[in-house]
């Protein structure tokens, strides 16, 4: 770490670089006066890093808290530091074109604000979302209403809705943990996530786009800008691509590659993204791209100017994710196992100093383990590991073997004392698992986890530690997003909808049900049956026969409204209405709130 190039300044030039006015104060609110962004609350960060931080995470919360509206070309501009990402603004013949509008509808209008504020009040001509994650298009009301052009690389819409809906609830709770939501804005507290400061927390909205990108290659003009997009699915999302405005020469690389080492699987969870070919994607941007462009910006971080700064970038970028799925599998065909492999994998000396490919975000240890899940999945293939009992349950033997709860925290004392703060936290995490009553084992694990938060580079890691230490001292953080609101079903597709009611179907109530609705959509022209069997709701489109229970007549607005609790108001229904009561009768509600670092 001492070696690190902390003498290079360029960083922080490309992050001032273009400057031209910023948001005073950096608030944002809803119309009824809720806080939902506070970029102020960062200005601690211009002090000199404390103890109770990592010098080089430090160094990146003062780049990532930078706020303002910055020019990146000649009529290409980006607000940064009103939300965890960007939003990019390119000026057009009769407006401006906004990419990405951040998480909420707030910030997406104070954004636009501020832009319009320095450069006129320029109509929104046409919309871009790079990809599929919430943090690039859920502002998006708030900059339009949806009558301009709306591109999207293809797939947006499943993988909007498969990352966010149907894991949601889970997710949710585990960001609360990734981003320190929770925690106080200090030097002791939260103090940025590697990828931005935080996640705002106002209006998510979700506009459908109305051109879709789905091959590399393909060029499209909105408002007299041309666009060229290489569209890279499986990178950093599902669905996501880059493009070059060929006519200012300037490079948008989305999320694929940002200021700081990526996660191959964020700690909040989600699929597993495949390195091999990001590190593709990474290399075919530089052959498409590099030499049309002067400057390349993404969607979170600051650009990158001149040619070869781009393409160092770029190829730095492309070996660490190579090389980490490559290293990966290597080691994993000799037999090592993830946790092993995340000991002894380290970068190349070139990538160790290169700041972009700090793990503040991502890290080595983190996505190594994710490649070995990729390829290989959760069983390492020691027989030992197929059949554990369940923490709780290993715990209470653990500690019985040990001598009791009191034992277990004077072991964990001495090994604190050498300290050898991972084998503390094991043993602290039985005791307080075997008896969450333990106050002294909680207290001590709480110490612990905020020694390791301190401790570590990564920002997503200090915040996990951190929020872990502030639920075994004040309990569960209560959850603040209904992830079952109607905003939330209304742009789903109606099989997405029914998706989403499969998976609450609470499985052993519904075993001995046994019922059919036919759902026809009278807006939509759709007709769909579910069929609840075996604890299992299958839909299938346009059934061929009329022998459901049930048949309902509805618009798709019903629908949702049904799903969500207001009843059957106005819907039209033929057939034995009590398998609709049943049908609801078995669906369950997540828990958003479970227990993390407790049993
Ligand atoms: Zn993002």
């Amino acid at each position: 770490m001492a070696d690190l190039p902390f003498h290079d300044k360029g960083d922080f030039v490309d992050a001032d670089r273009g400057f031209i006015g910023k948001l005073s104060p950096a608030v944002v609110k809803t119309a009824d006066g809720r806080v939902i962004w506070d970029n102020d609350s960062y200005d601690f960060l211009r002090g000199e890093c404390p103890d109770t931080a990592h010098p080089s995470l430090w160094r990146q919360g003062q780049l990532c808290a930078r706020q303002g509206l910055y020019e990146v070309a000649e009529g290409v501009y980006q607000v940064r530091g009103l939300d965890l990402s960007n939003m990019t603004l390119v000026e057009g013949e009769r407006g401006v074109l906004v990419i990405d509008p951040l998480i909420s509808t707030e910030c997406a209008a104070a954004a636009l604000k501020l832009y319009r504020d320095h450069r006129g009040p320029r109509p929104v001509t046409g919309v871009v979302y790079t990809h599929s994650h919430v943090d690039h298009f859920g502002g998006v009301c708030g900059v339009t209403q949806g009558d301009v052009p709306i591109l999207a690389p293809a797939g947006f819409m499943e993988h909007a809705v498969a990352e966010n809906v149907y894991a949601g609830p889970a997710m949710t709770r585990r960001a609360v943990y990734m981003y320190g939501t929770a925690l106080s804005r200090s030097p002791e507290g939260q103090i940025g996530c590697g990828l931005g400061t935080t996640t705002s927390t106002g209006t998510v909205s979700l506009i459908p786009p109305t051109l879709d990108v789905t091959r590399t290659g393909q060029e499209e003009t909105v408002d007299g800008i041309r666009m060229v997009f290489q569209l890279t699915p499986g990178a950093e999302a599902p669905a996501e691509m880059t493009f070059l405005f060929p006519d200012r020469r300037a490079l948008c690389l989305a999320e694929n590659a940002t200021h700081n080492q990526h996660n191959i699987l964020t700690l909040r969870g989600a699929r597993v993204r495949d390195a091999r070919v990001w590190a593709r994607y990474l290399n075919e941007a530089i052959s498409l791209f590099a030499d049309r462009a002067d400057v390349a910006f993404a969607s979170h971080h600051w650009p990158t100017w001149g040619r070869d700064g781009v393409v160092r970038f770029l190829e730095q970028q492309r070996d660490m994710y190579a090389y980490l799925h490559d290293q990966t599998l290597r080691l994993l065909n000799k037999g090592l196992t993830g946790p092993e492999i995340a000991e002894v994998l380290h970068l190349p000396p070139e990538l160790e100093q290169a700041w972009h490919a700090r793990g503040y975000y991502g890290s080595v240890s983190h996505n190594v383990k994710a490649v070995y899940q990729r390829y290989l999945g959760w069983f390492d293939g020691n027989p030992a590991h197929l059949w554990e009992l369940p923490p709780r349950e290993s715990a209470i033997r653990y500690v019985e073997c040990l001598g009791g709860g009191s034992a277990v925290v004077a072991f964990a004392r001495r090994y604190i004392h050498e300290n050898d703060l991972r084998f503390a936290a094991q043993l602290l995490n039985h005791a307080v698992f075997a008896d969450e009553g333990n106050k002294e084992a909680r207290d001590l694990l709480a110490e612990v986890y905020t020694r390791l938060g301190h401790g570590a580079e990564n920002a997503t890691w200090r915040n996990f530690y951190l929020t872990g230490a502030l639920e075994l001292s004040e309990g569960i953080v209560p959850a603040t997003v209904d992830t079952t609101s109607p905003d939330l079903l209304t742009p789903l597709t109606v099989e997405q909808i029914f998706d989403s009611l499969a998976i609450r179907v609470n499985g052993p109530r519904a075993w001995n049900e046994r019922l059919s609705i036919d759902w026809h959509l009278t807006d939509l022209g759709e007709r769909h049956r579910t069929t609840l069997s075996n604890g299992a709701l299958i839909q299938q489109r346009e059934p061929v026969d009329e022998t459901a229970d049930l048949t309902l007549r509805l618009t798709k607005d019903q629908l949702v409204g049904l799903l969500s609790g207001k009843g059957v108001g106005g819907v039209e229904r033929e057939g034995d209405t009590g398998a609709l009561q049943r049908l609801v009768a078995v669906l369950d509600r997540p828990t958003p709130d479970f227990a993390i670092v407790t049993a």
